[in-house]
């Protein structure tokens, strides 16, 4: 018999939730296929009430807080991110379904933001100009927003909130996060870290839910700011509605993801990439290669490489010694298989077939294992729609122009990759692409914290990317200041424009 699903509640000034909830929505392990969660879903009310107790503590404490004071919390979560990692690890397995090792991966990724924060007071050191004008001085400073809000989707349910939580605290915000509702307990667990670490109550807020949570903090007046990471459709809604109602938004999309192999590349290493990148996490990753051009004359003998190396693959439940873990749901698993016919139908060589093969696990899990397509053409539906499950689609190009020009003319621009030993055809598709994040025999380019992590096209609308200096810019607003300490060669009237002297 199933054991009773656990209540998930939202956290709230420090403390869980005490309320009861209008709506409830199911968490399942995927693995196993069993409902092992219950989570409460938001009201609009609620929002509201959480929103006017993080823009208290915003406006009474954190605001005013010093850098000294700020970094210090931020050094003591980041240790307790660290000494934490693999509990958080086993929450994200346990809902998401990736196998633990690229669960710990997801967390240590997160847990460099937080390390990148920590560096808050020299990322937030402004600009001082002596005698602009004759006793005139300049400076700018950067000044937190206020109540921010972090809209995050499913598939990293720990990394995505680190992208921007930390950098957002650090510079001095109170943060109201809405985690997706389909793996909501890492979030909980990072959350009370915070706590732990001497946060004041009020400044991290966890509310769960769903679409009425997320159009109330997109038109609640005192929410300043939205990031947003999820599918493209949400995310342009968000950054409409968000935009609409005075904030600045960062709302970052899907993908699409080509790996682009030239003939001269090293067709092994180029073959390791793409089966990691195509099916790490089930391919549910915005950075998951899931379409590979193959530069002929290689294509024939890349994909026997790939097949021979996908039959190696164990699919099972993460918590074990497999390589690939379930989808997050079984509606997700139907919607991923049903393009396996697609893509039959439309003519691409179905190379292998992730319906078949064993699954090592108990119970009724939503796995789908990897599955390759070779003569995939730009108008076939598992190379037009993001799947975002385990399907590798390859397509043929007779040269690097060829490849280059399906990779722009693609509507995503989150990720892509080349592989070659040119340097000289490496250096001007890194020119030439428009795509965000380029990865150079580097197949899930995936920047470091102190860097910026962003899309072009429809994989990002707005203008800054995660973390990194934009991040810190995203989450400040900039104040210049023109000071002059009067004394009696100051005086006169002048109405005209002020002049530099
Ligand atoms: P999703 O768009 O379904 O959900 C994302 C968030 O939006 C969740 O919190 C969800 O509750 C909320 N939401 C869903 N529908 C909504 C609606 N109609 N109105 C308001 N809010 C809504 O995405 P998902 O399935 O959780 O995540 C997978 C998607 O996220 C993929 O498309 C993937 O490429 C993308 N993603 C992108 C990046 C990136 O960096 N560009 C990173 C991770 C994931």
């Amino acid at each position: 018999m199933s054991p009773t699903p656990t209540r998930i509640t939202h956290l709230v000034a420090g403390a869980p939730w005490e309320g009861t909830a209008q709506r409830t929505g199911p968490v399942y392990n995927p693995a196993t296929g069993e409902q092992t969660g219950v989570v409460d879903l938001a009201s609009a009310q609620l929002v509201a009430e959480v929103v006017a107790g993080a823009r208290a503590a915003w406006a009474g404490e954190w605001a005013q807080a010093s850098l000294t004071r700020r970094t210090q919390v931020l050094f003591r979560f980041r240790e307790l991110l660290n000494e934490r990692k693999e509990e958080i690890a086993a929450l994200i397995t346990a809902e998401h379904g990736k196998v633990l090792s690229d669960a710990l991966g997801e967390v240590t990724r997160g847990l460099e933001v937080a390390e990148f924060a920590c560096g808050i007071p020299h990322l937030l050191k402004g600009g001082y100009t002596e005698n602009a004008s004759t006793k005139v001085d300049v400076y700018s400073i950067r000044q937190s927003l206020g109540v921010v809000a972090v809209v995050s989707p499913f598939n990293f349910p720990a990394m995505v909130p680190l992208w921007f939580v930390p950098v957002a605290v650090a510079c001095g915000n109170a943060v109201v996060i809405k985690p997706s509702e389909k793996d909501p307990s890492a979030v909980n667990a990072v959350a009370r870290l915070w706590t732990e670490a001497g946060l004041p109550d009020g400044v991290m807020n966890v509310v769960h839910g769903d679409k009425e949570a997320v159009d109330a903090l997109l038109t609640h007046p005192d929410v300043a700011s939205v990031s947003f990471v999820g599918s493209t459709p949400v995310a342009k809604y968000v950054y409409e509605t968000g935009t609409a109602h005075g904030k600045r938004v960062q709302a970052l999309g899907g993908a699409k993801n080509h790996m682009v192999v030239l003939p001269d590349a090293d067709l092994d290493l180029a073959a390791d990439a793409a089966v990691n990148a195509g099916f790490g996490s089930a391919g549910e990753r915005c950075m998951a290669i899931s379409a590979l051009v193959a530069v002929e004359p290689v294509a024939d003998e890349l994909v026997a490489k790939i097949a021979e190396r996908m039959s190696t693959l164990v699919t099972g439940d993460g918590t074990r010694a497999c390589d690939m873990g379930p989808l997050v749901t079984a509606q997700h698993r139907d919607k991923v298989a049903s393009y396996l016919d697609a893509g039959v139908e439309a003519g691409a060589t179905l190379v292998v077939d992730g319906r078949e093969g064993e699954v090592d696990a108990d119970g009724e899990g939503f796995f789908l294992g990897p599955t390759l397509f070779d003569h995939v053409t730009p108008q076939m539906s598992v190379y037009t729609d993001e799947i975002f499950g385990p399907v590798l689609s390859v397509l043929r190009a007779a040269s690097y122009d060829e490849a280059l020009g399906l990779v722009n003319a693609n509507p995503y621009g989150n990720g892509t990759a080349i592989f070659t030993n040119d340097g000289g055809a490496a250096r001007r598709f890194q020119h030439e692409v428009e795509v965000g994040m380029v990865g150079i025999n580097v197949p899930i380019p995936v920047p470091m914290a102190y860097y910026s992590f962003g899309g072009w096209k429809n994989s990002l609308f707005g203008d800054s990317h995660a973390h990194g200096t934009e991040g810190v810019h995203f989450f400040t607003r900039g104040k210049v200041v023109t000071s002059r300490w009067l004394d009696p060669s100051h005086g006169g009237l002048e109405l005209g424009f002020p002049r530099n002297a």
